[in-house]
């Protein structure tokens, strides 16, 4: 069946081409990019028409993206690069502290708010030690998930009260671990995530004398939405039931442990996005605090977990790329709920937890790319009838000839069956390759013709979108999908994207992204949208000679340590960037992943395979000496350069 196209127009005609004819200002380019929808203040169109950073938010000094990366090639650094912004994640480490510090006042709150970073959502050390560092004032902690990680934490510098909670499944040595962390004066406090890790703790505190301090992961029974609802609810991974619960505190009590208990802890999954699920969970969990209080339980920290949304498309809905709720909107909430329930029983406002990551990184880091060719449909040349052309594509041309307002639904469908025909003739051996081909390309070109009658007779294009997909360009961007952003492949995650300058000039084009991996699903073709997903991306016509950028945004949660080597393309280079009232610094620049690293990765020597290589081209008779050199030269060179296209 062809795509579907509406029988009747809506008459706006008029307005359509007017629109066309406007000049297309930076306002205009904000609106068909979202950027003010998705950029949380730290990101705009600047008055040249090339995208800004203000990683102090809208008041603050900007530098345009366009001009980094020129300066980074210029140094000689090649794409795709990652571009961090430590201001960005300060930013956001006072704007979440501050937003429960306000929400605290509003509500006269007794308690306090000490959040955590759990660092499995980026471990990068630049995010982490900028983290750290920002949080100080605010006894901001870590969150840890595995022993390593527990390591990495421990060398932290921190506030002497922040807290280190160590989360995930444990054996004897993270026990060990964490409990000296403690006996070193840190505030560590051993997660338990299933029933069997607290007598593994009972006997490893007593074993080296140290006094653990307990959290109790529970179970919720409310369930998250979007991507990650299953991480809640009672099919999830982690935590106890309400009769472990009671059995961990009988257990404790007659130990004489019972005063151990510090922290009450609940995660309902990641990128929550609607607050009315994280309200219901607050609620069941603030009573579980209050009850285990009445037990005798002396729960300090009252632990929300992650969850906090990112709009990744600015839509300020419920879709899984969305949140319908803002930062200060969570944090009133979780206070108020807590008060609420705290003051029923007259319990003490505990010091609330939350365990952010992603709301905390995602602004933080900006992928580059370079589009390096473009792939265009078929029929956009002038097309030319052979002589002797079978019947069916002298039909098709005739079409093509013949499409107007007036008809192209009957053409379009007409063309549509032709091309099944010539598919099946072909098949039959009764038609030849270049008839074929000819056919092929006036299909495109009445389908192109379709879709801009159809767009000038003002239907919505979201109506047209099969057609806008099968037309749209495919540009080639040297990067991996698979390395740089692993989640638009695993769970179709949505990205801002957007091409960093002439932000100015009218995108004329759609176009779809695929990578430089042999691997089809190397490709992007969801974008956001303020009402659904978009098939394609409207970008510029691309002048030779001229490079062209996108930038990939939001990418600072998960992406930086999910990549994954698929086709052996390493992880990229990355530089770190501050902006002050003088300017843009590039405060350092780490090199990706050289091709070398790579493949040890996989288990080979890098001597072994130069010394195999050798040995086959000094025992060739067909190469002369000059020929041996520059091929050993040219091995060489690759095993030491950068994984991806250079020029
Ligand atoms: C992954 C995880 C988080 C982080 O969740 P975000 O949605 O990124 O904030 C927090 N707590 C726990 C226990 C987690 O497993």
């Amino acid at each position: 069946m062809p795509p579907d196209i509406l029988p009747v127009a809506c008459g706006r005609r008029a307005g359509f081409k007017l629109e066309k004819l406007k000049r297309y200002t930076t306002k205009d380019a904000e609106e068909t990019y979202l950027v003010p929808h998705w950029a949380a203040g730290f990101f705009r169109v600047g008055e040249d028409g090339q995208l800004e950073v203000t990683p102090q938010g809208p008041g603050g000094p900007s530098a345009s993206l366009y001009e980094i990366v020129q300066d980074l090639r210029d140094e000689g650094r090649p794409l795709p690069v990652m571009l961090r912004f430590p201001q960005i994640l300060e930013a956001r480490v006072e704007a979440l502290n501050e937003a429960f510090r306000r929400a605290m006042r509003k509500y006269d709150f007794q308690g306090g708010y000490q959040g955590l970073f759990p660092v499995k959502v980026n471990q990068r050390r630049l995010v982490v030690e900028t983290v750290a560092r920002a949080g100080k004032p605010y006894a901001y902690g870590l969150e840890a998930g595995s022993k390593a990680e527990l390591a990495l934490i421990l060398a932290q510098d921190l506030h002497p009260e922040a807290i280190i909670a160590c989360n995930g499944f444990k054996d004897d040595d993270f026990i060990r671990l964490a409990l000296m962390g403690r006996k070193l004066g840190r505030n560590v406090i051993i997660t338990l995530e299933k029933f069997a890790e607290l007598s593994r703790v009972i006997r490893i505190a007593a074993e080296l004398g140290v006094e653990p301090q307990i959290g109790i992961r529970y179970k919720l029974k409310a369930k998250g939405s979007g991507q990650w609802e299953e991480s809640g609810g009672e099919s999830a991974k982690f935590g106890f039931t309400t009769p472990e619960i009671i059995r961990a505190i009988d257990i404790l009590a007659n130990a004489g442990m019972l005063g151990t208990i510090a922290m009450l802890h609940a995660h309902i999954g990641s990128q929550v996005t609607d607050i009315r699920r994280i309200k219901q969970a607050v609620r069941e969990i603030a009573q579980t605090y209050v009850q285990l209080r009445k037990l005798g339980a002396p729960v300090r920290y009252l632990n929300l977990g992650g969850g906090l949304a990112v709009d990744y498309d600015g839509s300020k809905t419920a879709f899984y790329a969305s949140a319908n709720y803002t930062l200060p909107e969570y944090a009133e909430d979780l206070v108020y709920v807590t008060k609420e329930i705290c003051d029923g029983h007259g319990e003490p406002h505990p010091t609330l937890v939350t365990e952010s990551g992603r709301a905390v990184t995602a602004y933080h880091s900006v992928l580059v790319l370079e589009v390096v060719d473009t792939i265009r449909p078929a029929g956009e040349e002038k097309i030319e009838l052979p002589q002797d052309a079978h019947p069916v594509v002298q039909d098709m041309f005739e079409l093509a000839k013949s499409i107007s307002a007036k008809n192209y639904r009957e053409v379009y469908h007409d063309a549509y069956a032709n091309k099944d025909t010539i598919q099946n003739l072909y098949d039959l051996g009764l038609i030849s390759l270049r008839d074929r081909a000819v056919a092929e390309a006036l299909f495109y070109q009445i389908a192109r013709k379709t879709l801009k009658l159809a767009l000038e007779l003002d239907y919505p294009a979201d109506e047209l979108e099969d057609l806008q997909k099968m037309l749209a360009d495919k540009l080639v961007c040297n990067f991996s999908l698979f390395q740089s952003l692993p989640d638009t492949w695993a769970i179709k995650q949505l990205f801002p994207i957007m091409p960093l300058s002439r932000l100015n000039e009218r995108p004329t084009r759609e176009a779809t992204l695929v990578d430089i991996t042999c691997d089809s699903d190397g490709k992007i073709d969801r974008f956001i949208d303020l009402h659904d997903v978009r098939n394609t991306l409207p970008v510029h016509e691309i002048r030779p000679g001229e490079p062209y950028y996108l930038g990939v945004f939001l990418t600072g949660a998960y992406q930086d340590v999910l990549g994954m080597s698929h086709n052996l393309f390493g992880r990229i280079g990355e530089a770190h960037v501050v902006v002050d009232e003088d300017g843009y610094k590039i405060e350092r620049f780490i090199t990706g992943e050289k091709a070398r690293r790579v493949i040890e990765k996989m288990g080979y020597e890098e001597g072994e395979l130069a010394e195999a290589v050798e040995k086959l081209v000094r025992s060739s008779r067909k190469l002369n000496p000059a020929e041996k050199g520059a091929f050993m030269e040219l091995y060489a060179r690759e095993l030491v350069g950068y994984t991806y296209l250079e020029e």
